[in-house]
């Protein structure tokens, strides 16, 4: 099922965001919390692509396993740095043959320890957009997703740079984009409306993490400069204290789960769930609200 279209269909809906877990070994209970989240009826899952790294062949095997266990539609990431457009055909043609109607197109980052210049890291798709505008042309019906940040990327030199790069994705053929995590619903209205103001109606949805601890609010914000409302660190500096990790995990689920309603209630499509492939955390954000 081509996403596009199954976005326009069924509204509001929940999409889920698994990675691929390093160990073979921990694949089968990998597989079973998938099977536990099918239950919440998603209307498509992704898998992550290691940037240059480790994890790139096992998006495809993972992808493979999704589908035959669970019956997911289902879409890859893939990112273009460090990758020839061989590599890229490669990978195109391997979902093709899959059945797989969707992958959601990105840069990617530096991998860590890689010094190289920028012009070689990413020499053959200098950007997102490159890669999209390659795809529409390599397979024209695949349904395309791109990486949107309301926050704004960290490279980027202002906002309005950003919501050009995203008009930019959207114009070389990007059906849908995926936000980064944020944590204040405003980021991501603001974001819309401005998208809105530039001629942009394609759908963004709105990706979301719960805070699940202090000491994980660190290690998210080491990769992801999302801002974080002074309340919430209140809230959660506050239960931590006094109560313990538990506690804090309640503010963060809390949290999310009035971000998932706010969104609802105004309008967003659907919501994506960064699971860190996680089925006790999920049901828990969503029960009861979509
Ligand atoms: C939903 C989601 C899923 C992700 N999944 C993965 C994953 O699986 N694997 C992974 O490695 N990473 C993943 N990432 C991270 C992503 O690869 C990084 O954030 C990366 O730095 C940016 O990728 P991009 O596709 O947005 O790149 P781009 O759109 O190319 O943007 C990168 C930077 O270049 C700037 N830029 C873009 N186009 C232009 C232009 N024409 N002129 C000047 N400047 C420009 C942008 O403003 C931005 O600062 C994901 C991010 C999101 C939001």
């Amino acid at each position: 099922m081509r996403i596009p279209e199954a976005l326009a269909q069924k509204r509001p809906f929940l999409s889920l965001e698994f990675f691929p877990p390093k160990k073979r070994e921990d694949w089968p209970d990998f597989l079973q919390t998938a099977q536990k989240l099918a239950e919440l009826k998603p209307l498509f899952v992704s898998v992550t692509y290691g940037a240059g790294g480790s994890s790139q062949d096992k998006t495809l095997d993972l992808c493979r396993q999704l589908i035959e266990t669970c019956g997911f539609t289902v879409m890859p990431h893939l990112t273009s740095v460090l990758a020839s457009q061989e590599k890229i055909d490669r990978f195109l043609e391997a979902i093709s043959v899959m059945g797989i109607e969707n992958v959601l197109a990105l840069r990617g980052d530096r991998p860590v320890g890689n010094t190289a210049p920028d012009a070689e890291l990413f020499r053959n798709f200098p950007h997102a957009s490159d890669l999209i505008r390659h795809i529409r042309v390599f397979n024209p019906n695949l349904g395309i997703g791109a990486a949107a940040f309301p926050e704004g990327h960290a490279e980027s030199l202002s906002f309005s740079a950003d919501i050009a790069v995203m008009r930019d994705k959207f114009e070389c053929g990007a059906h849908f984009g995926i936000t980064q995590l944020f944590f204040d619903n405003r980021s991501y209205f603001d974001y819309v409306e401005r998208l809105h103001e530039q001629g942009v109606t394609a759908p963004v949805v709105p990706g979301i993490l719960p805070v699940r601890s202090l000491a994980s609010l660190r290690f998210t914000l080491k990769f992801c400069n999302a801002r974080v409302p002074g309340q919430l660190v209140n809230d959660l500096l506050d239960a931590e204290e006094k109560k313990g990790p538990e506690a804090a995990f309640e503010v963060g689920i809390a949290h999310a789960r009035k971000q998932i309603q706010e969104l609802l209630d105004r309008g967003a499509p659907g919501v994506h769930l960064y699971t860190l492939n996680r089925a006790d955390m999920c049901a828990r954000l969503v029960e009861g609200l979509l």
